[in-house]
């Protein structure tokens, strides 16, 4: 018999996606803090440190979501998610703004800048996460 092999069904359980995440973060410890939570739920994850970098990064990995640091060396997170929106090929890719600062204006500021949403630091994984998979 022909034993045609069909994917089988069994998965492995994830409990993130397979997306691919840009992390836009110039704090080392962070950026790698983070990638690896979101590695371990299953994510690919690109780095990117700086602003500038950020911008080549989502034209160049089309990643399926940004997680955008606003505080950065080159171009701060704004004007890089500025430049992204005003792109028509990555203007679709949902950026989640991360400030350490909870100041009211921020949010405002994050969202005239065309991100899509926004968190604060220090980051509850958790509650990223559900923002994410919303946005994904
Ligand atoms: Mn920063």
């Amino acid at each position: 018999m022909c034993d045609s092999v069909v994917d089988s069904p069994q998965q492995p359980e994830r409990k993130g996606g397979s997306a691919k995440i840009l992390l836009v973060e110039d704090n080392a410890l962070n950026s790698d803090m983070l990638s690896r939570r979101l590695i371990r739920r299953g994510y690919e994850v690109v780095l990117a440190a700086d602003g500038a970098q950020a911008v080549a990064d989502a034209a160049q990995q089309r990643p399926d979501l940004i997680l955008m640091d606003m505080s950065l060396p080159t171009i701060d997170g704004w004007e890089a998610t500025r430049r992204i929106k005003a792109d028509s090929a990555l203007r679709a890719i949902p950026v989640i703004a991360l400030t350490a600062h909870a100041m009211s204006g921020d949010r405002e500021r994050a969202l005239e800048a065309g991100c899509d949403e926004f968190d604060t630091k220090p980051i509850e994984l958790d509650r990223l996460l559900s923002k994410m998979e919303r946005l994904l």
